[in-house]
């Protein structure tokens, strides 16, 4: 949808006609086995179940499944089940359920594209201060001003690295993020926000390197993955447990959550 968006914006922008697109959205068309073209029913649909009972493979054509689809279904569950023991009952469990999904959505395209998209990253972003707006999270000023030095201390460090070495360390979707993941956590989470996203991007480094997916060490990786990587531990951990396991981590006091 966003590939046929920014086509659309090129031919706007250069003035060419714009090509004829098929409709493209979440409605339609309707999923389908990419090998075969098989129309997926709403039983061949249920997140894993269906993937166990279709035994991995499509029910027409018998192509595998990705392992993927029900690995992320399962992920997504444990995150909705640890906002569930965190917040219980409660409006702000569905807005961390959301919150997890947008960041593990965020987390595997910036791993297969190196893109951060702003759509997500602005739904985010809005998300994480409407709720504390709306009293659900954390104190409305902690939210704002988590989201403007989540993108300043990024933006910062960038352009001083750009200065110094001429090379553009980070892009602007990195900026975006920290700042979404501010405007959730609140001002005082951000360096423990940035000490866990180096965490992260050393174990993920790490794997890469063992599995030898990472042959030459000077190839760039985006350090999207890592700071959305950061975001999901944090939320798996809990805010309150951060505070009292790192306190390092909380130089400006902590906000209680
Ligand atoms: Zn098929």
């Amino acid at each position: 949808m966003m590939e046929q968006e920014w086509t659309r914006d090129y031919h706007a922008w250069a003035g060419t006609p714009p090509e004829v697109q098929p409709r493209f959205d979440l409605a339609v068309p309707r999923s389908a086995c990419p090998q075969c073209s098989h129309p997926i029913a709403w039983y061949e649909n249920i997140p894993v179940l269906s993937y166990v009972a279709l035994g991995g493979k499509c029910s027409a054509c018998k192509s595998p499944i990705g392992i993927r689809y029900p690995v992320v279904e399962l992920v997504t569950a444990l995150f909705f089940a640890s906002a569930a023991t965190h917040y219980g009952t409660s409006v702000t469990t569905v807005a961390w359920c959301t919150f997890s999904s947008l960041l593990i959505a965020l987390f595997l395209i910036d791993l297969d594209t190196q893109l951060l998209p702003d759509d997500l990253n602005y739904l985010l972003l809005w998300l994480g201060i409407s709720i504390a707006l709306l009293g659900w999270s954390i104190p409305l000023a902690s939210s704002l001003y988590g989201a403007i030095f989540g993108y300043l201390s990024l933006w910062s460090v960038t352009k001083l690295y750009y200065l110094i070495s001429g090379k553009v360390g980070m892009g602007n979707g990195d900026f975006k993020l920290l700042a979404a993941l501010g405007a959730w956590f609140g001002v005082e989470y951000l360096f423990a926000l940035i000490l866990l996203s180096s965490l992260v991007g050393s174990v993920i480094g790490g794997l890469l390197l063992v599995s030898g997916k990472l042959a030459n060490k000077d190839i760039p990786i985006a350090f999207g993955p890592f700071l959305a990587g950061a975001g999901l531990v944090a939320m798996l951990v809990g805010p309150a447990n951060l505070q009292q396991w790192a306190p390092f981590a909380f130089p400006l006091g902590a906000q209680l959550h």
